[in-house]
């Protein structure tokens, strides 16, 4: 894929839940949840310092060599019924950091670094990561 980016000088979309294939292939990558753009970074920055709870969750379920567990870690609850609206942030009910007010309004996609936008109102997540 690299080779025929190169070849043609063309980008290419990729669509994939494999985060290994996004750290090895893109320069830019966009996190969706329930349809919506959660946050959006250079690859190394996202990779680095996510700034979605849902980012943040992903990347803790990916296997590390170098990490002993017994179980990988899961995001809680189940995926958001698209077939009727929700009201807020569309992560709400699986947030470890979810507030009243998330529940209020659709969080703006918000630069919280440079070329960083996070659609989380409780960014930047330094704030409340341990
Ligand atoms: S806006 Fe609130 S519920 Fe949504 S991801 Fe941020 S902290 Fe969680």
């Amino acid at each position: 894929m690299r080779r025929l980016r190169h070849d043609t000088g063309t980008a290419i979309i990729l669509i994939t839940h494999d985060l290994g294939v996004v750290a090895e292939m893109a320069d830019d990558v966009a996190v969706m949840y329930g349809g919506q753009i959660v946050e959006r970074a250079p690859v190394r920055d996202l990779f680095a310092r996510p700034e979605h709870p849902y980012t943040v969750g992903l990347l803790g379920s990916i296997p590390r060599l170098d990490v002993k567990r017994d179980r990988l870690p899961s995001i809680e609850g189940r995926v958001p019924d698209m077939s009727r609206p929700i009201e807020g942030c569309r992560f709400a009910a699986r947030c470890p950091f979810v507030e009243p007010a998330c529940r209020a309004s659709v969080p703006a996609l918000v630069e919280v670094a440079p070329g960083h936008f996070s659609r989380c109102r409780r960014a930047p997540l330094s704030q409340v990561l341990p």
